[in-house]
C-alpha cells in the first residue's frame, strides 16, 4: 500500500487510483481558454473563444478544486489560456490559500506568460504561491513578436522581476521549436542559471490546428541534449517537482536543465494528472479525447455528492497514455483541442 492509500484508508475514504493503479494526486485547471499572445505552436491566429456563460464561475472553479482535495488531490496548477488575464482571477487564489494553511494541499503553482506578472507577482505570493512557471522561448525581442505573434519580450522580463523580487521560486519552460530557438538554447540556459532559475525544454505536441505544419516546428529533444552535450556537462539528477520532467545538472552553470519529451519518451507510466477546463470538463489524458463533464453535477445540486461520483467514475477511464506521432504523413494533430483549452 503506497503512503496515499495509506493516509485515506486511515480517513475511511478511498483516492482516486486509476486502472493502471496510478494514483490521481495533481489537478491542472484551465480557468480560461482566452489568451494576450496567440503563439504559434499553441493557437492559430484566428480563434474561436468559448462564449463566456460557459465558464465556470470562480466560486463554481473553487468547489470543484476543494472536491478535488477531499480526493485526495495535492497539488493544484492554474493554467490556460492565460490564467492571469482572467477578470478577479486573485479570488481563487486567495480561496485555495486556505488549503494549503489547513495543509490539505501541498502546493498551488501556476503556469503563465509572464505578461501580467508585474502586477500580480506579490498577491500570487501572498496567497501562499510559492513556485510558478513562466514560458519564454527566446531571449531576442523580434523572435519573440514573431513566436508569440503578440507578446513584448520587455514586459515579460519587468514580470519575472517583479516575481522573484516578490519570493517567487520562478521556472521557465521553452518549447525547442526548429528554426526559431535552436541556435540559442546555451543562451537560455545561461540567462535562467544566471539568474537561479530552473530552464525545462519541452516538445511540441500535437494539439489542435495551427497555421504551421508541426512537422516543420518539431525538434527532438534527444537531439537538443546530445548537441548540449558537447558544450556542457550534464549529470543526471534525481529531481522531481510532481511534473513530467526529467532533470539534469548542468556541471558549467550550476543550474538544474529538464526535459519534457511527450514525443520521444514517453512518460505516461507515472502520470499522476488529470485536466479540467473553464468549462469544467474534466480530461483525464492531455492526448485524447475521452472527457467527463463535471460542470452538469456541480451546478445541478448543492451537495458534492455527484461531483464526486463523476470524478470517481472518470478516473476509471483515465486511459494508458497518449499516442502523439508528428511526421509528414499525419496531418491531422492527435486531438482536435489546443493546449490553451485543456491548459498547459
Ligand atoms: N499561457 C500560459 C503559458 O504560456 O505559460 C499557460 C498556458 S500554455 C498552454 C502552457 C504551456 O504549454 C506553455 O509552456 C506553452 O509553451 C506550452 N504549449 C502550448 N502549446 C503547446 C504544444 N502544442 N506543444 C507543447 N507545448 C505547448
Ligand atoms: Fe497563450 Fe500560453 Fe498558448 Fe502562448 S502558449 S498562446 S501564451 S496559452
Amino acid at each position: 500500500m503506497t503512503i496515499v492509500e495509506k493516509n485515506f484508508t486511515a480517513m475511511g475514504t478511498a483516492p482516486l487510483i486509476d486502472p493502471f493503479g496510478r494514483a490521481v494526486t495533481y489537478i491542472r485547471v484551465s480557468v480560461t481558454d482566452r489568451c494576450d499572445f496567440r503563439c504559434v505552436y499553441c493557437m492559430s491566429e484566428d480563434m474561436n473563444f468559448l462564449p463566456k456563460r460557459d465558464l465556470l464561475t470562480l466560486e463554481e472553479l473553487d468547489r470543484l478544486c476543494a472536491a478535488f482535495i477531499g480526493l485526495g488531490t495535492r497539488k493544484i496548477r492554474v493554467t490556460g489560456g492565460e490564467p492571469l488575464v482572467r477578470r478577479g482571477i486573485m479570488t481563487l487564489f486567495r480561496s485555495l490559500s486556505r488549503h494549503l494553511e489547513s495543509g490539505a494541499l501541498e502546493e498551488v503553482t501556476v503556469t503563465t506568460n509572464g505578461s501580467q506578472l508585474a502586477k500580480y507577482a506579490r498577491e500570487l505570493f501572498d496567497c501562499g504561491v510559492q513556485r510558478i512557471n513562466v514560458s519564454l522561448d527566446t531571449l531576442d525581442a523580434d523572435r519573440f513578436r514573431a513566436v508569440t505573434r503578440w507578446g513584448d519580450l520587455a514586459r515579460v522580463m519587468e514580470g519575472i522581476d517583479a516575481a522573484q523580487e516578490a519570493g517567487l521560486a520562478v521556472k521557465i519552460n521553452a518549447v525547442a521549436l526548429r528554426g526559431v530557438n535552436d541556435d540559442a538554447f546555451p543562451q537560455l540556459i545561461e540567462w535562467a542559471h544566471g539568474r537561479g532559475m530552473d530552464l525545462t525544454f519541452i516538445e511540441v505536441m500535437p494539439l489542435g490546428d495551427i497555421d504551421a505544419a508541426r512537422v516543420d516546428q518539431y525538434l527532438p529533444l534527444s537531439d537538443v541534449r546530445k548537441s548540449l552535450m558537447q558544450r556542457y556537462s550534464l549529470e543526471p539528477i534525481d529531481y522531481q517537482t510532481g511534473g513530467p520532467a526529467r532533470y539534469v545538472r548542468v556541471k558549467e552553470t550550476g543550474g538544474r536543465l529538464g526535459f519534457i519529451t511527450p514525443m520521444t519518451h514517453n512518460f505516461c507510466e507515472s502520470c499522476n494528472r488529470v485536466r479540467v477546463t473553464c468549462t469544467g470538463t474534466l480530461y483525464m489524458c492531455l492526448g485524447q479525447e475521452d472527457a467527463a463533464d463535471l460542470r452538469a453535477p456541480l451546478r445541478a445540486s448543492d451537495s458534492d455528492d455527484g461531483l464526486v461520483g463523476a470524478i470517481r467514475d472518470a478516473i476509471t477511464r483515465k486511459p494508458k497514455g497518449h499516442d502523439f506521432i508528428i511526421d509528414r504523413a499525419t496531418a491531422n494533430p492527435a486531438v482536435g483541442r489546443h493546449m490553451s483549452v485543456t491548459g498547459g
